[in-house]
């Protein structure tokens, strides 16, 4: 029997609204062999979801995603199989939390000049422990009758562009690559359609990209295809998962919704050198 995999989702260790435990339980429900855990800048959900993953046996693809500026364009990096306790890597993920922070910050700074006040008390409360993000705003937003849901609360207020939108710190995406790979991982550009601009891809392979996400929600039928043959031609590692955040809470699809075949995943893992 085909074994399913979706390797992108979010838990409470960033800005998705499922515990690790919960994340993992729910890819059991959905059938789904295994599930990559791939929070913001963040490893804190790893361990608890493979303990709940040898508890409910479902495989856990360590993962991360880290998100980097190129030509004033949004580039997602994701990660696979690295080495969690990398110091390198961990003192990236600090900077880049602490980043998150202050720009959490300035975005309500900005917000309270448009006559919109949300405390940092009621933002940190919704991050919890986990890495802060704009959907945590968002979700605040919308508790309080500024917004009607999250891409009403992103298009008025948190996108680029929008009333409050306050730029992220700026790592490049090649940055990005060389850190996963010195902690012997595999990096991954996530969701391409969002970059808009296909050459980036052959332009972080002397970097060290190893594969692109294919399937995303974010990605048609065509783009899929196009993704595919690109992957196919640059030989690089064809990835995909459904960006999960959690029960209602973004405008994304449900966990396994885009799923990919284990072959990958152990092409993947191969990758590694230090798996
Ligand atoms: P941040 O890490 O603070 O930059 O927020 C990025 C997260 O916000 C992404 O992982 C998405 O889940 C969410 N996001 C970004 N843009 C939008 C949008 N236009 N509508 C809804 N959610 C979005
Ligand atoms: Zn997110
Ligand atoms: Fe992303
Ligand atoms: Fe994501």
């Amino acid at each position: 029997m085909e074994e399913w995999f979706d390797l992108h989702a979010h838990t409470t260790a960033s800005d998705g609204t499922f515990t690790p435990t919960e994340l993992v339980e729910h890819a059991r429900q959905r059938g789904l062999h295994g599930v990559g855990i791939t929070d913001h800048d963040s490893t804190e959900g790893i361990n608890e979801a493979l303990v709940a993953g040898r508890r409910l046996a479902v495989e856990v693809v360590p993962g991360v995603e880290i998100n980097t500026e190129y030509e004033g364009k949004e580039v997602h990096i994701l990660g696979y199989y690295f080495d969690t306790a990398n110091l390198e890597l961990q003192t990236l993920f600090h900077t880049l939390r602490t980043e998150r922070v202050a720009r959490m910050q300035r975005i309500l700074m900005k917000l309270r000049e448009i006559g919109i006040d949300i405390n940092e008390s009621e933002v940190r409360q919704e991050a919890g422990e986990g890495a802060i993000g704009r959907p945590h705003i968002a979700r605040v937003l919308i508790r309080k009758g500024f917004a009607a849901d999250i891409p009403d609360a992103f298009g008025k207020f948190l996108a680029k562009g929008a009333a409050a939108y306050v730029e992220r710190f700026k790592l490049s995406p090649g940055d990005a690559i060389q850190v996963i790979k010195n902690a012997g991982g595999v990096p991954i550009l996530a969701h391409p359609g969002l970059v808009g601009k296909d050459a980036i891809i052959e332009e972080l392979i002397p970097q060290g990209l190893a594969g692109i996400e294919v399937s995303h929600p974010d990605h048609s039928q065509k783009d899929r295809e196009r993704y595919k043959k690109i992957a196919d031609d640059l030989q690089l590692i064809a990835t995909g998962g459904s960006d999960f955040h959690g029960s209602g809470a973004e405008h994304r699809g449900d966990l396994g919704t885009v799923k990919i075949s284990g072959d990958i995943v152990r092409k993947l893992k191969a990758s590694s050198t230090v798996f």
